[in-house]
């Protein structure tokens, strides 16, 4: 390949499947590259001397521009193994990561990025295909047990490098089956639940024990735990939704975003529904209160369910096109995002916040109150302030609360060891992952707030050592 070719090469992305077609059934929407796409692709990469996708921007430091090299070279089982070196789950930030390490790459300054997601996402699948991946027990066992609580990225990533280790892992999920957001949260469009069955399936088989329908805390006790196990791990999220206190709140038809989620992603997986578990878009003009991914996902959502209507309201302004000045390389670039259930259809709005849900005699949601807002410096924050004349009304039989998380809430085993709480309610941990209690652990979004999958996955396989480390000093690494 010569370097005229190399730098004529430009991104290129493997785009979505036909919004009619995709709008007919919960399928992942994205396509994936071609192997030789790949390789081209791979070979836009600089192999940087400070290569910031790898030190600066990965919580997983993945080793980006050794890996491409490897591709380039078709040594694509080599390549498998550098990414599993630091990573033990590609397939689903393969998938749903925003790719920090994009956002950060060294082309990027004064071109397209390149493709690390796509690269990544190709390696790990002909992983797969090849059965190059499979399960690989531990060499020796040890005879220490560890307890697990939460089965979300964070509690698989540490049951796996436990496991890895020697330990002996249990992880308990108070749910019917493991996974966590990645399972009952993201969308089947964007995260195929069979790519999750797929992994624990494989986990199983490398002896971790999943023991689904208990809720830690409450169905088993801490005296328990600490009698069967050396360490436990607090891997729980954030459960608790922000709310919207305003006049109308309890009206029927108003609901959090998760819990709606939740339902269409339990009939994917085939899971009884409760009959106040049963929310639907269907046929019903929505209002999603939220303008982030979570929203997002839920417009995807509401289009696949035959919604009549859907409008996604944004509080805060419209981000720009480009990076601004103070958003500079190799910043995140905060920069308007369009999603592929953006592509689909709906109205978002943004600088809009609503003021009261009125309803009908019989208690149901019938309009929303709106206003547009613009945001006031004072004292070095902002503060959204109406915008006179601004008032709207959109009438509505379904509105979702997606505004975000705070914290992981009330929890049984939190509460009842009495944890302490930071500032913002998520469970107080030390550099090393632990507790105030000796042996008790806490990683992922219960201790450090709502995040993203592959930080959760840094987190657990951090905690991992940490806890390997607090059993055993000598193997701290
Ligand atoms: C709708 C939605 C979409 C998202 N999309 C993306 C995305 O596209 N990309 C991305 O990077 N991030 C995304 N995120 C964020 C990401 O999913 C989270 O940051 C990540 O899942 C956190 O992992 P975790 O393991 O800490 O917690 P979770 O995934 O929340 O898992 C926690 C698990 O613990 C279980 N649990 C809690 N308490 C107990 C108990 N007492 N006993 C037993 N089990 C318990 C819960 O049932 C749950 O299964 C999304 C989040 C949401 C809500």
């Amino acid at each position: 390949m010569t370097a005229e070719y190399k730098a004529k090469t430009e991104r290129i992305e493997p785009g979505y499947r036909d919004i009619s077609d995709r709008l007919g059934d919960y399928e992942e929407v994205e396509r994936i590259l071609e192997p030789a796409e790949v390789i081209e692709q791979a070979e836009r990469c600089m192999s940087c001397g400070t290569p910031f996708c790898h030190g600066y921007a990965c919580p997983l430091a993945n080793i980006i521009p050794e890996t491409n090299e490897l591709i380039i070279e078709d040594r694509w089982e080599e390549a498998l193994e550098l990414l599993l070196s630091t990573h033990p789950f590609p397939e689903f930030t393969a998938r749903v990561c925003p790719a920090l390490c994009e956002g950060s790459c060294v082309k990027g300054i004064n071109e397209q990025p390149v493709t690390i997601r796509q690269i990544e996402k190709m390696i790990i699948e002909k992983g797969f295909h090849e059965g190059w991946v499979k399960a690989r027990p531990p060499v020796r066992r040890r005879v220490e047990n560890i307890a697990v609580i939460g089965s979300g990225p964070a509690g698989l990533a540490a049951a796996e490098r436990l496991n890895k280790l020697g330990f002996n892992v249990t992880v308990y999920e108070k749910e019917l089956n493991p996974g966590g957001l990645l399972l009952y949260g993201i969308p089947n469009f964007k995260l195929d639940k069979a790519i999750v069955k797929r992994r624990i399936d494989l986990m199983q088989e490398e002896g971790i024990a999943f023991e689904c329908g208990v809720n830690a805390g409450s169905d088993i006790s801490y005296n328990y735990l600490k009698r069967r196990f050396s360490a436990v791990l607090l891997t729980g999220g954030t459960q608790l939704p922000r709310d919207l206190d305003i006049p109308g709140r309890k009206l029927r038809g108003i609901d959090f975003a998760m819990h709606f989620l939740k339902a269409q992603n339990k009939r994917i997986i085939g899971e009884p529904l409760s009959p106040g578990e049963d929310i639907s878009a269907n046929n019903k003009k929505v209002v999603i209160i939220g303008g982030g991914d979570t929203g997002s996902d839920c417009l995807g959502t509401a289009l696949r369910q035959r919604a009549k209507e859907v409008y996604q309201f944004e509080i805060l302004p419209r981000a720009s096109e480009c990076r601004c000045e103070d958003n500079p390389w190799p910043l995140w670039p905060e920069v308007d995002r369009v999603s592929s259930s953006h592509m689909e259809g709906g109205k978002r709005r943004w600088s809009v916040t609503t003021k009261k849900f009125e309803g009908d005699a019989k208690g149901n949601l019938k309009r929303l109150h709106c206003c547009e807002v613009e945001w006031i410096e004072k004292d070095g924050r902002h503060f959204p302030e109406e915008l006179e004349g601004s008032s709207f009304t959109v009438e509505a039989d379904m509105a979702v609360l997606a505004m975000g998380f705070l914290g992981p809430g009330p929890d049984p085993l939190a509460d009842k060891l009495g944890l302490k709480r930071d500032i913002k309610g998520n469970i107080e941990v030390d550099k090393n992952h632990m507790t105030e209690i000796p042996g008790i652990f806490s990683a992922g979004d219960m201790a450090r707030g709502q995040s993203l999958v592959v930080r959760a996955i840094a987190d657990g396989i951090n905690a991992a050592e940490n806890i390997a480390a607090f059993i055993e000093p000598a193997l701290r690494s």
